[in-house]
């Protein structure tokens, strides 16, 4: 297998999730690409190698992922990381001391965090702004600010970010634009399409799709940007497994039918939160009268398939979740099956009450990241858990 090696498939992602990046194996004809379980490899004779020296450098089976990333999105290369968090920390590494990185104020809390309590330490600091506003958004772009970290929709409430607006502000200052995908996947927006400068996944969610891996990937448009994360992956050293990037190669073969699965119960399940009396208010950018929904209906194929909400006075959010009995209480999103989590209490924990209540992260939000089991089996939970919630 040769690390350049693009096999051309039909413009149309699906085909892409499947035969794209680098397809099967050359030297066997099988239709997957192997687990290169190695370390090392050997060299003929000093200097002389095949294009592998050691897999933390490059390893065939995570460059065979980090090429399919790479065409989905759009970009010029891939690269595969241990964990969201793992790239996330890779992409903010471009930084150094002095410099401010802008992020939108409902970024994913481990995001936040790694950029207070770690990145600060060393001189990058951070301002939170709300990146909707695009007014707002230049107010907070002082001269030491080199990048805009958005995503959109935005955890945990789902609001929207004009992507290409924020890329064009972005460009006319000279400063990066950096979208976190996870949400979304490329199969539903490609933010480099839209003038972004590096896109990062969380692939442990709807990539993974599975619940049993964790991983992170980035991509990048510049051929500049490219060699500068290979260095700082090499150099930093948190890179994906071969094992769990042939996992991921094979979750990724089924993400359009498992998207469509998942945005079609998630659809159903909006307009019946909507619709009950119960609910106070539901969040989902698929919803029409939704914040931001012309904007990700312009950026995105659709509203995904996460939704937040909040039960209506006299219904305690507590017992809405010891009330499931099929959708699980836990931390994440994006697997086959739903989950339930109170994002004030685990997803959004480390960011303090007084900013969670500034942005509308109450103590009573819920967020449900609909999986693709039967919508009557979904829907039955959730009405009945409501039911338990009364007080
Ligand atoms: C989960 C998540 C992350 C962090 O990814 P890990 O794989 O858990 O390290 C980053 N961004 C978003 C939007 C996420 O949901």
């Amino acid at each position: 297998m040769n690390k350049t090696q693009k096999f051309e498939t039909a413009g149309r992602i699906e085909t892409a999730f499947i035969h794209g990046g680098i397809y099967g194996d050359e030297q066997t004809g099988a239709v997957n690409t192997p687990i290169y379980q190695t370390s090392t490899y050997s060299q003929k004779e000093l200097g002389k190698h095949k294009g592998w020296e050691y897999s933390r450098t490059g390893n065939p089976t995570r460059a065979s992922l980090e090429a399919l990333i790479a065409q989905l999105e759009n970009g010029t290369a891939g690269f595969a990381f241990a964990s969201g968090m793992a790239a996330t920390t890779a992409a903010l590494s471009l930084f150094k001391s002095g410099d401010r990185i802008v992020i939108s104020s409902n970024v994913y809390g481990g995001t936040f965090r790694v950029l207070d309590k770690v990145f600060k330490n060393f001189g990058i600091d951070y301002a939170i702004a709300d990146t909707t506003d695009l007014t707002a958004l230049e107010q907070a772009l002082t001269p030491d600010v080199k990048a805009i970290l958005i995503e959109s929709p935005a955890n945990p409430l789902l609001t929207v970010t004009d992507i290409a607006a924020v890329a064009g502000i972005a460009k006319q200052k000279g400063i990066l634009l950096i979208v976190d995908n996870t949400f979304m996947t490329p199969y539903l927006q490609r933010p480099l399409e839209l003038g972004a400068d590096i896109v990062l996944h969380s692939a442990t969610k709807y990539l993974g799709g599975h619940s049993d891996l964790i991983a992170g990937l980035i991509v990048v448009k510049s051929e500049e940007l490219a060699q500068r994360i290979h260095f700082i992956q090499n150099a930093t050293g948190g890179i994906l497994q071969p094992f769990d990037s042939f996992l991921l190669i094979r979750s990724i073969k089924t993400l359009g039918v498992r998207m469509d699965r998942h945005v079609e119960n998630a659809e159903k399940i909006a307009l019946i939160l909507k619709e009950h009396k119960a609910v106070k208010v539901v969040y989902y950018p698929g919803l029409a009268d939704a914040q931001g929904y012309e904007v990700n209906q312009k950026q995105a194929k659709n509203g995904g398939a996460m939704i937040s909400f909040e039960l209506a006075d006299g219904y305690d959010y507590r017992r809405f979740f010891t009330g499931l009995k099929l959708i699980a209480l836990a931390e994440s999103l994006g697997g086959v099956e739903s989950l339930a989590c109170h994002p004030a209490s685990m997803t959004h924990a480390s960011i303090p009450k007084e900013i969670r209540e500034q942005v509308g992260i109450t103590d009573g939000l819920i967020r449900i990241s609909v999986g693709i089991e039967n919508i009557q089996d979904l829907t039955a939970d959730l009405t009945g858990a409501i039911e338990e919630a009364r007080m």
